[in-house]
């Protein structure tokens, strides 16, 4: 009965990508921990937080990989990408070089991961309106015609956060379920 394998029925892989310093372990640190660190600070290895949620009354766990400065390197391993169901694809709304970028990072995902993937474009930091480098309607625009979700979000007051880690999260499930 103290089978805590039990505690989850689902468990979905989920991905960050995009270039560095867009936000991508701060999105993660908000998710799940409710933190948010001000200082980049490099990180060593791949590594991974979790968060269960329920959706349409099942527990789901979300296991969600943060790159941890491969991509300074252009040098995601498949590794990385294998058993992933889900992928948040970040790029900075202040960063134009990181919007140009996503395509790019959709080429090397397409490679690497399952085709069934569940896309998620996420404009990180819109905190910085003033500095909006990348508008709505263009990145919106990409996301419909590449078939992606699409969100803009802010890690640092956590604007938007849940809703994206939800709405990718949802759609994933109902694809499996
Ligand atoms: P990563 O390299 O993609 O993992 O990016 P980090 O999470 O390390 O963030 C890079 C830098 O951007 C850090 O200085 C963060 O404090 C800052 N940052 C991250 N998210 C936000 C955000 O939503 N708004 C603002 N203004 N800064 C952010």
């Amino acid at each position: 009965a103290d089978d805590y394998s039990y505690d989850y029925e689902y468990l979905f892989k989920i991905v960050l990508i995009g270039d560095s310093s867009v936000g991508k372990t701060n999105l993660l640190s908000r998710f799940t921990r409710d933190e948010f660190n001000p200082d980049s600070r490099a990180t060593i290895g791949v590594e991974f937080a979790t968060r269960t949620l329920e959706i349409n009354g099942k527990r789901i766990k979300a296991q969600i990989w943060d790159t941890a400065g491969q991509e300074r390197y252009r040098a995601i391993t498949a590794a990385y990408y294998r058993g992933a169901v889900g992928a948040l694809v970040v790029y900075d709304i202040s960063n134009s070089d990181s919007y140009e970028s996503v395509s790019r990072w959709l080429k090397e995902m397409k490679e690497h991961a399952d085709a069934n993937i569940v896309i998620a474009l996420v404009g990180n930091k819109s905190d910085l309106e003033h500095l909006r480098a990348v508008p709505t309607e263009e990145a919106k625009n990409f996301a419909a015609e590449h078939n992606l979700l699409f969100t803009e979000a802010s890690a640092l007051n956590a604007d938007n956060v849940e809703f994206t880690f939800h709405q990718l999260i949802k759609s994933i499930y109902e694809m499996v379920s």
